[in-house]
């Protein structure tokens, strides 16, 4: 009976200790399950205004749970609203970002992280820059470029995303190079236009570039924020996975949590996009520059090269007639302006008929070519000397006198009449007649000088040849 008794009180003082033992865990839990709870509220409240702010700005469904949220958190209302307006957040937050509407896709989830507020208009303003060079290039270019340029204007109102300037400015480039080969016009007018226009499509494409990097720079600052939302979704993990018992919570707040990982996911893509794009559309302006540098360098050496070939004599090297021509007309206008006097020398081969019948037309040919060679050193770089046609040169001498022409043209006269060629046995030697006349009060066109000049060569043969004569 004793007996039994003892192993009663043995088995209800085990019983004791197993319900205390269970009542120290039970209070243990509650205290893990108030310890948790309050963790995570003053999570949600470090947590929550950074999004909140940033995403209630918008008049989205998403903006208003935001700003409903915020209010039911401040008022500390009832963890079942507040789960309900969390269930508000996720389908708005599925629903703005997931299968974003096609006309309103600029409102999706964060898009106030993004630069979309403002891109519409970045669009329009360059949208409009480019339109002012078309225009421009319409009100200077002929009317066979009208067609391609209102195709670029078309091309220009369908743009809905910044890269797709790029064709835009390549089509541009395109017609100013077909225009370059093709024009007729005066190389420096050309150059300037080209310089102008150039110019303006480096100030639009300078803009771009400036707005990508604000781009990249934003895309900088949401990686911060970014890495804030992380640690705060990786810290509120890290809590629920010490309270193992606690399935409801749980279940309830992770819900909430894989959404917000979700949407950052999504927006680390959008912006890894949007930075991948940028970089590849600056690049491309880059080459684009590059290659439209290369192309204007050569399109510039060739019309250079072309200049040179249409002003230049081909048998001797020297200006030709055509650019003796432009020369005199820029000196004469000169001198009716600002009364800057100039002279002329008319060189004239003296019986070269002769030498071409006694040595041979190639023989003439060289002689000829000898004249500029060795006329050539004895002028001023602002001098020119050109060939004015058959054995005739001229010498075209600004803000020079008669008496310092005359000079200059007594050194050429004796200079080439101590050139000695030989010829099989025979010494082949040669002299110039040369006029002299300067521009003086009356003159009105540059047949007045040159008829004077001319004139005074005839003096000069008349009078024996090898002399300079003025008139
Ligand atoms: P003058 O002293 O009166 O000037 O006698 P000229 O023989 O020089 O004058 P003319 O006008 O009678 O003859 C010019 C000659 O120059 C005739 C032509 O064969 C020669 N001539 C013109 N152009 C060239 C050329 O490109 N090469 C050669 N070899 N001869 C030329
Ligand atoms: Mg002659
Ligand atoms: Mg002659």
């Amino acid at each position: 009976m004793v007996e039994q008794r003892n192993d009663k009180t043995e088995q209800l003082q085990a019983e004791i200790i197993k319900l205390r033992s269970q009542k120290d865990r039970l209070l243990k839990e509650l205290d893990a399950v108030e310890a948790q709870y309050g963790n995570i509220d003053s999570l949600y409240r470090r947590y929550f205004p950074i999004i909140l702010d940033a995403l209630s700005q918008e008049d989205t469904a998403f903006g208003n749970a935001c700003v409903e949220l915020a209010t039911a958190m401040r008022k500390k209302a009832s963890p079942a609203k507040i789960e309900y307006i969390f269930g508000q957040i996720k389908t708005a937050m599925i629903h703005e970002d997931i299968n974003p509407p096609a006309a309103s896709k600029k409102k999706g989830f964060f898009a106030s992280f993004r630069k979309n507020s403002s891109e519409d208009q970045t669009l329009e303003n360059f949208r409009q820059s480019y339109q002012d060079v078309v225009n421009q290039l319409k009100s200077i270019l002929d009317e066979k470029y009208t067609k391609k340029l209102e195709l670029i204007t078309s091309n220009l109102l369908k743009i809905e995303a910044i890269q797709d300037f790029e064709v835009v400015r390549e089509n541009i480039f395109a017609l100013i190079f077909n225009y370059i080969t093709e024009t007729s016009q005066g190389r420096e007018k050309v150059n300037a236009f080209v310089r102008d226009i150039v110019a303006k499509i480096f100030e639009i494409e300078k803009r771009l570039t400036s707005s990508y990097e604000q781009t990249s720079s934003l895309i900088s600052s949401n990686k911060g924020l970014e890495s804030i939302l992380n640690d705060e979704v990786a810290g509120i993990k890290d809590s629920f996975d010490a309270a193992e018992s606690l399935d409801d919570l749980r279940a309830k707040i992770s819900e909430g949590l894989s959404s917000i990982e979700k949407a950052l996911e999504k927006k680390q893509k959008v912006d890894q996009a949007i930075s991948r794009l940028a970089e590849k559309s600056k690049n491309s302006f880059t080459s684009g520059f590059a290659k439209l540098k290369q192309e204007l360098h050569s399109a510039t050496k060739y019309s250079e090269e072309l200049e040179k070939k249409l002003n230049e004599d081909q048998l001797t090297g020297a200006k030709n007639r055509r650019a003796y021509d432009n020369k005199i007309e820029e000196e004469m206008d000169r001198f009716l302006r600002y009364k800057t006097i100039f002279s002329l020398l008319v060189i004239d081969a003296d019986k070269f008929k002769n030498i071409n019948d006694t040595y041979g037309h190639a023989i003439g040919d060289r002689c000829l070519q000898e004249i500029i060679k060795r006329t050539q050193p004895l002028l001023r770089k602002s001098d020119m000397l050109a060939r004015y046609g058959g054995e005739e040169f001229v010498v075209i001498m600004p803000e020079t006198d008669t008496k310092g022409a005359m000079k200059v043209a007594e050194k050429i006269r004796q200079t080439i009449e101590k050139i000695e060629f030989l010829y099989k046995e025979d010494t082949v030697r040669l002299t110039v007649s040369i006029g002299v006349s300067c521009i003086k009060e009356g003159d009105k066109s540059p047949m007045d000088l040159f008829g004077r000049a001319d004139m005074a060569v005839y003096k000069a043969k008349e009078n024996g040849r090898n002399q300079v004569m003025t008139q």
